[in-house]
Formats: structure tokens, C-alpha cells, sequence
């Protein structure tokens, strides 16, 4: 089966996935699609997120769904909010056209009254969470009596996220006669033992070891001390421009750290981790998707429920303890047929636990040297040129003509070197007088991630644990400070937004006044006090008085600059 024609599923369902530019089905979807619609037995399959899974098992399952019928034939259940949003989403919109299917997606975090009342539509499909699910059968807002399909989708994460009980409770509410798929990227004792007691003879389905699903992915690890780490970063990230990235550390602090200190060098980056609440986290994997940040800094934990396809790079700030999550990590680049990077930075002392990685997971990481300046600059102007011939600003507007001055006294040659030149100046310039980093060696000591460094991380978290109680929320937190460490005092009679352009944009801030000022203009002649405007690389923050905010946010978003979208939101 090479093309989604030959998979006998209704014309409806092929035109949706026609329309999403599906073409060919993958791996576990030519092994699960025909294996659904024809046979009756509950189904293992070991795939990992990033296979197409969902739509393995979707697509047979709405192929068969009684359209007519308005009770719950088929549940999905998965660990986390943000990926019964993706399979939720996924799902409408392989059955868009077939008009009588309703699909709700129930999760923890929001109004469970909300919730209720979108179960009155008496939807077929529910994508949920487990302890959303069970909340909802106590209230008696679920009914599972006619349930056909279950699919228990990364029964590993659920387990190991301590959702056994309530999945055994929601198994035990759906009739036998139902047919259950177990999705799952692992197989250990835990999985095999639910499987045991709700499966009966499970057919089982592999796509492959994880390393061949992830050929695609170049590893390579450079090796930095520990107080060069930063600046060694820096010139990764500036060595590979155009990057939409994933990096990786230990501890929540680490985190908040690196985050911080590219936020201070001018990145569009954000951190993910622990001490966030759940809307401050919505609000940087909103960013992420919407690439307003286009650096995530996270712990493993934390970016669990994140799925993103289009991830150019993973970075290791920090290794791992155990191999598998090395691979886990990496593999969240390298999706959907993309090549991928995985950059690991390695103290010294890490040479068992790269070697331990390296001959568990067979993995070829390659050692290389930190970039050079030239070598930064050598890769920015190729990244100008990639983003010149891939990203078609002709399409957002027409360049006129006649806005161009004469130029006949340069060459073609000549006006390209100027424009690099006045495009690249900055970063020219913070290299132009830096050292390379001195190249440091694997240490032969062996000495793994120390009993010290373990230590280490260990306080910093406690310390951390010990300040949480007094902190500010982070982004209030970020806000008060100033880019050089200076606090900044709080004016409460103020509001401070993120605005989502900067530098990059050519935005000034001649540019921030005037757009407030026509986003705050009313019918009374008060003018919106303006406090502190700061701009950054990719986006920028302003102030502005607390009983116009109002303004700035309903009008900013149907205003434009230089033909660009633009949007502002509270800053914390
Ligand atoms: P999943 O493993 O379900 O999270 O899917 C990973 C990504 O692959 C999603 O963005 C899907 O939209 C996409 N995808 C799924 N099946 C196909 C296919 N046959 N061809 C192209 N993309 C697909």
C-alpha cells in the first residue's frame, strides 16, 4: 500500500487528508490502517509520537464510526492537555467532512462546566485525559455503554505519570465487547501488565527500533568547561541560524538560567519548566508554535506534553543520566521526513556517560569545535541567503521600483556586500574582537556527571524550592528586571506588554510611540501615558498606562507594520 487511494477508506476521509497533504501512508499506518478495518482483535503497537500514529488509528476507526448513532463509540485516552488537544484537533479535521461526527476533547486545567455542556452536542469521539474522564463519569457526564474503539494512547507516559488507577477504573466502566489499541513508545513491565489484564490476545505492531526511525538525525557534541558553557552556546546558536529549537537542561533553575541569558543577549527564547503555572506554560508553547519565540529552554518533564514537527535542533545543554531519554530528546527533531540536529555540550568530565549513551543507543555522535567568529559569520550569511530563497516576502508585498535610488556607480557584487555588511554589522561586531574558545579535551579521569555536580544541581533546586514560597510569578519577575540586572521599580498605575516584533522587524522605537499612540486615540483628547519601551532582537515590550490597556490590546491586532501582523499581550 503506497498511496492512501489504495486503503479502501470512504472518499470523505481521503479528501481530508488529501487536503492536509498526506500522500503516502507511514510505516505504522500502512501496518494498522488495513489490520483496523478488517480484524476484531485488540492491537499493541509500539510507535513513538512523530509516526503518524494518530492518524493509524483515527482514520480506520471514522472509516467505521455509526454516523447516525449519537452515542460515545469511540475514546481516546492520553496523558497530557496539550496532546488531547493535537489528537483532538487531528481528529476533526480528518472528519470535516463527514458533518454528523462530533469529537470533544476533556482535560484538566479548564472549566469542567464548559465541558458538560459541550458533551450536551453528544458527541461519538472523546479525547481525554484520564483524571478529567473519571471526574466526568462521578458526574455522571459520561456515558461509555456503547463504547466500539479504546485507544490508550502513550500508555507508557500515563503509567509512569501515575494514571494506573484511574485507567483501570475507566476500563472497567466500557463493555467487553469492545476492541482496545495500546499505543505506546515503550514496553516495559507496567505496559505489558495492563496490557495482560484488558487486552485479549493482542495483535502486536512495531514500527522499527527508535534509532532507525530517526536516521535522519546528525549528532554531534562539543566539548566546553563549564564556565565557557554559555558563550559556547551562544556561538552554536549563532553558527546555525534560522534554527526553531528545543534545548534541553537538568534542573528547573538551569533552565530559568539559560533562558534568561539568551533572553538578555537579544534570542527569542523562553523557558518551560516546573515552577510555572499551567497558563504561564500555555503561554510559551503558544509562542513556540507560533515561532514569536523560536528557542525553547526546557527540562524534560516540562517538555513532555509539547508537539511540535517542524524542530530544526535539539540541544543537550546538559546530558542526561539515561540513554533513552538521550534518544527521546534528540528524537523530537528529524519528524515528518525532515533531517534533523542534535547538539550535545559535554564538560570534560562526561566521558562515561557519552560513552555509556553512545554504545547503548548506538548512536555515531561526532566530536567538533566550537565555531570560530568567521565561522559564525561564514553560516549567517548562509542562512541570509536560505531564508532569501525560502521565505517569499513578494507574496506579503509588492516592491515598487521607484523607491530604489539610483545605484549605477556599484556593481551587483558591490550592493551584496553592503547589504551583508549592514545586515550582519551586530553580530560582526561582538565577535569582531572575542578569542576562539580554548578546546577542550574528554577528560581520561573518566569522572562521569560527578557526585559534586549532582550535588550541585541538587541545592540549587532546593535553594530554589526554599525561595519559591516569596518569588514573583517568573514573567513578573522577568519584567522587573532590567537587560542589565538593574531592577526596574514597578509602576502599578502601568501595564507592561509583550509585543511581537523587534528589531529584526527594523521597528523603533519612534515606531512603538506612534503605534500606541494610534492604538490608544479616542474620542477624549487624553493622551495614554507611555512608560518604558524596550527592543529586542524578535519582539520588544512597552508600558502603557493601566486604563488604556484595553485599547492597545482590542486595536493592535488589526493594525500592521511594514505590512506584518501584530499583537500584544499582557506581560505576565
Ligand atoms: P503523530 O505521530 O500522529 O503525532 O503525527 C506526526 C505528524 O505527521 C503530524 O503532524 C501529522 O499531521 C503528520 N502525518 C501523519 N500522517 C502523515 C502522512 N501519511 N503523511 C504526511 N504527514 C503525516
Amino acid at each position: 500500500m503506497n498511496l492512501f487511494t489504495e486503503t479502501n477508506l470512504s472518499p470523505d476521509i481521503l479528501k481530508a487528508v488529501g487536503e492536509l497533504g498526506y500522500e503516502s501512508p507511514t510505516e505504522i499506518q500502512k501496518q494498522t490502517i488495513p489490520f483496523i478495518l478488517s480484524d476484531i482483535r485488540d492491537l499493541i503497537a509500539l510507535a513513538q509520537t512523530g509516526t503518524g500514529k494518530t492518524a493509524a488509528f483515527s482514520l480506520p476507526i471514522l472509516d467505521m464510526i455509526d454516523e447516525t448513532s449519537r452515542k460515545i463509540q469511540f475514546l481516546v485516552l492520553c496523558p497530557t492537555r496539550e496532546l488531547c488537544l493535537q489528537i483532538s484537533k487531528d481528529i476533526k479535521n480528518y472528519s470535516k467532512y463527514m458533518k454528523d461526527i462530533k469529537t470533544t476533547a476533556v482535560y484538566g486545567g479548564s472549566s469542567i462546566m464548559d465541558q458538560i455542556r459541550s458533551l450536551k452536542d453528544k458527541p461519538q469521539i472523546i479525547v481525554g485525559t484520564p483524571g478529567r474522564v473519571i471526574d466526568l463519569i462521578n458526574r455522571k457526564a459520561l456515558d461509555f455503554s456503547a463504547i466500539h474503539w479504546l485507544v490508550l494512547d502513550e500508555a507508557d507516559e500515563m503509567l509512569s505519570m501515575g494514571f494506573k488507577d484511574e485507567l483501570e477504573t475507566i476500563l472497567s466502566e466500557t463493555p467487553d465487547t469492545k476492541q482496545t489499541f495500546l499505543f505506546s513508545a515503550t514496553m516495559n513491565k507496567e505496559v505489558e501488565r495492563i496490557s495482560k489484564n484488558y487486552l485479549t490476545n493482542p495483535h502486536r505492531i512495531s514500527v522499527g527500533s527508535i534509532n532507525e526511525v530517526k536516521k535522519n538525525i546528525k549528532h554531534e557534541y562539543y566539548v566546553v568547561g563549564y564556565r565557557q558553557k554559555k558563550e559556547a552556546l551562544k556561538r552554536l546558536i549563532d553558527a546555525n541560524p534560522n534554527q526553531y529549537s528545543i534545548l534541553f537542561c537538568r534542573t528547573r533553575m538551569e533552565t530559568q538560567e539559560v533562558a534568561d541569558f539568551l533572553m538578555q543577549n537579544g534570542y527569542a527564547a523562553d523557558a518551560l519548566h516546573g515552577d510555572l503555572s499551567q497558563a504561564q506554560r500555555d503561554t510559551v508553547m503558544k509562542k513556540f508554535r507560533l515561532k514569536n519565540i523560536d528557542i525553547l529552554v526546557a527540562t524534560d518533564v516540562a517538555a513532555r506534553g509539547l508537539d511540535v514537527d517542524s524542530l530544526t535542533h535539539v540541544i543537550h545543554y546538559s546530558l542526561p543520566d539515561d540513554p533513552e531519554v538521550f534518544v527521546h530528546r534528540s528524537g523530537r527533531t528529524g519528524r515528518a521526513g525532515k533531517d534533523g540536529i542534535s547538539m550535545s555540550l559535554i564538560k570534560p568530565e562526561e566521558s562515561r556517560k557519552l560513552k555509556q549513551i553512545k554504545s547503548s543507543t548506538k548512536i555515531d555522535i561526532v566530536e567538533k569545535t566550537i565555531p570560530t567568529g568567521d565561522d559564525v559569520i561564514k553560516a549567517q550569511v548562509g542562512g541570509v541567503f536560505e531564508k532569501l530563497f525560502t521565505e517569499h516576502a513578494e507574496d506579503i508585498f509588492e516592491f515598487n521600483d521607484s523607491l530604489i535610488p539610483d545605484l549605477s556607480a556599484f556593481t551587483k557584487e558591490e550592493l551584496v556586500h553592503k547589504l551583508l555588511q549592514f545586515q550582519l554589522k551586530d553580530l560582526a561586531m561582538y565577535y569582531k574582537d572575542k578569542h576562539d574558545l580554548v578546546e577542550q579535551k574528554l577528560s581520561s579521569r573518566d569522572d562521569d556527571y560527578s557526585r559534586r555536580d549532582k550535588g550541585r544541581d541538587r541545592d540549587r533546586d532546593r535553594d530554589r524550592g526554599r525561595d519559591r514560597g516569596d518569588r514573583e510569578p517568573r514573567a513578573a519577575s522577568r519584567d522587573s528586571r532590567d537587560r542589565g540586572g538593574k531592577p526596574r521599580r514597578k509602576d502599578e498605575n502601568m501595564v507592561r506588554f509583550f509585543f511581537n516584533l523587534g528589531k529584526k522587524d527594523q521597528l523603533k522605537k519612534l515606531d512603538v510611540l506612534e503605534i500606541i499612540n494610534k492604538a490608544t486615540a479616542g474620542k477624549s483628547k487624553k493622551r495614554a501615558e507611555i512608560g518604558d519601551i524596550e527592543i529586542l532582537e524578535k519582539f520588544s515590550f512597552f508600558e502603557v498606562e493601566k486604563s488604556f490597556s484595553e485599547n492597545v490590546m482590542s486595536n493592535i491586532p488589526s493594525m500592521k507594520f511594514k505590512g506584518k501582523e501584530m499583537r500584544a499581550e499582557v506581560a505576565n
